[in-house]
């Protein structure tokens, strides 16, 4: 007999959720400047939670506090996203499966479009199998963030859950992924530097539960700018295949997060 252990004080409790991170764009960036200091900033610091991750995984948003691994996403079958489509810009679809296909070729991990939902960003429920939900607002506020262009105009993050079964086994996975995009957001929608499809892209790596970096030329820089690449880093892309699980997953034990 399984049960959701209720007990400790731990970063990752049941269906606790964590690794929402903010973008915003300054007005730099918005006037045309060039200057590198413009850009993106982040608010990730006011939207994550206060437990610190060790510095060896500091690059994830969630962290196993048992292990101290990053969470993994159970990547043996393709892992579903889906769109709720209510204020979708039009085509915008096509720039997400765009993006998805990317992180496909450089992970080898495959994601599988499960069409649209009605799901929104705060839900919390586990979805049925393990997936990545895109949604969208026009509103200034939303989720506590307040979203702007110039401002915040996009956010995204992972679920992780656990339990303890009666043998004292903890399991414990990422759930969800979720990611809200602001349409106040006026950027190119494809290519590199700040467009829609570098912002995706970023919120996926934080759906995927990546933190962010430092470096300029890595996708989760907190700043978008004309630098963003069109790809993940090399680096970025051993953080990703470290939680992508892709052999042994337990999804029998997933299904009872
Ligand atoms: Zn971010």
């Amino acid at each position: 007999m399984n049960r959701r252990s209720d007990g400790g004080q731990h970063p990752v409790r049941g269906r606790l959720l964590r690794g929402l991170v903010a973008l915003g764009l300054t007005t730099a960036l918005l006037a045309g400047s060039t200057a590198p200091t413009g850009g993106i900033r982040s608010t990730a610091a006011a939207a994550t939670t206060a437990h610190a991750a060790p510095v060896s995984t500091a690059a994830f948003e969630l962290v196993s506090p048992t292990t101290k691994r990053p969470l993994q996403w159970p990547a043996c079958r393709p892992i579903a996203y889906a769109i709720n489509p209510a204020g979708m810009p039009k085509g915008m679809d096509a720039v997400i499966k765009r993006v998805m296909a990317g992180v496909q070729q450089q992970t080898g991990a495959r994601f599988r479009y499960a069409g649209s939902t009605k799901r929104t960003f705060g839900a919390q429920s586990r979805p049925t199998v393990p997936t990545i939900v895109f949604a969208f607002t026009g509103k200034t506020k939303a989720y506590g963030h307040r979203f702007a262009y110039p401002g915040e105009i996009g956010m995204g993050g992972p679920v992780g859950a656990w339990y303890m079964s009666g043998d004292g086994r903890r399991y414990e996975a990422i759930t969800s992924g979720r990611v809200l995009l602001s349409t106040a957001f006026a950027g190119k929608r494809t290519g590199a530097g700040a467009t829609w499809q570098s912002l995706i892209r970023h919120e996926v790596g934080h759906a995927l539960n990546l933190a962010h970096r430092s470096s300029r030329t890595a996708v989760m820089n907190p700043m978008l700018t004309s630098k963003a690449p069109s790809r993940f880093t090399s680096t970025e892309v051993a953080a990703l295949k470290r939680v992508l699980q892709r052999k042994g997953c337990d999804y029998a034990a997933w299904s009872r997060l």
